[in-house]
């Protein structure tokens, strides 16, 4: 039985001081990292740890190289930005094991969860998801547009607030416009929209704005979009700005 390990980690959004102690420790005791390359960028060098970058949009071969490592002795860290379970590598390493060799079945294998956008963006504002919430990807690489859209229609009807992450890239800038399109003429009367970018990281910035006056080119692909429920508010602040809530409850 060989002593190999693979770990699928979150790095949390991007400040190191939100890497959780666990991930860090199985950082610390790795031989290879392995994940796309800003991420595998964040993972401080040390002797004999090897890093494997690789580009987006590859994550099964990526993931499969990761479980071939690990099976072959090596103490595998897969990295994903935020948590590993959110729109990230964890599935694609399961992908992998469901089409793989029967062997990697027997691994040793962890998923190690991380701190994701949307909580990380949530907690600058206020408490915008203290109530019912769905997070939505809007890319549209791994599912149809038309998928978005339904699930778009129905979380704005059952007054879900809503995390969108992947909300624009330079591939596809339409997509977003169109959302916002649909969530405008869906909401009917307005509602709280805020874009959290790049939060915990120097560029941090947040914006809140009502939802039928956001534009499309607020968001970019290092923006998670919070669309609050028709019950989330504003509670202006002593210094100028405001906090952003959802209460626990509903009124009956
Ligand atoms: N696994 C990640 C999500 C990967 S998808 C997580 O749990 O957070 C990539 C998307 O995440 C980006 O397009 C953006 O919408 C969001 N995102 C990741 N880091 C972010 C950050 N620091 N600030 C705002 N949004 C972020």
């Amino acid at each position: 039985m060989s002593a190999g390990w693979i770990a699928i980690v979150g790095l949390g959004p991007g400040d190191a001081n939100l890497i959780t102690p666990e991930v860090q420790a199985t950082l610390d005791a790795a031989t290879d990292i392995v994940g796309y390359f800003p991420y595998v960028a964040r993972v401080v060098e040390r002797p004999g740890l090897r890093l494997h970058a690789s580009d987006n949009r590859v994550e099964l071969e990526r993931a499969a190289h990761a479980l071939a490592m690990a099976a072959a002795g090596q103490r595998v860290v897969v990295v994903s930005s935020g948590d590993p379970g959110v729109f990230a590598m964890a599935s694609a390493v399961f992908e992998a094991i469901e089409a793989g060799p029967d062997d990697w079945r027997g691994l040793d294998l962890r998923v190690l969860p991380g701190i994701t956008a949307m909580l990380a963006a949530a907690a600058r504002a206020g408490a915008p998801l203290g109530h019912d919430f769905c997070a939505i990807n809007l890319s549209d690489n791994l599912k149809p547009w038309a998928v978005i859209e339904t699930r778009l229609r129905l979380a704005i009807q059952a007054d879900f607030a809503i995390a969108l992450y992947n909300p624009r890239s330079a591939s596809r800038p339409e997509g977003f416009v169109s959302a916002l399109a649909l969530m405008q003429a869906e909401a009917g009367d307005d509602r709280l929209i805020i874009f959290a970018r790049a939060v915990s990281t120097p560029q941090e910035s947040l914006r809140v704005v009502g939802l039928q006056s956001a534009t499309a080119d607020m968001a970019d692909m290092r923006t998670v979009v919070l669309i609050g429920s028709s019950q989330t508010r504003q509670i202006a602040r002593a210094n100028g700005g405001a906090w952003v809530y959802t209460p626990r409850g509903l009124a009956p």
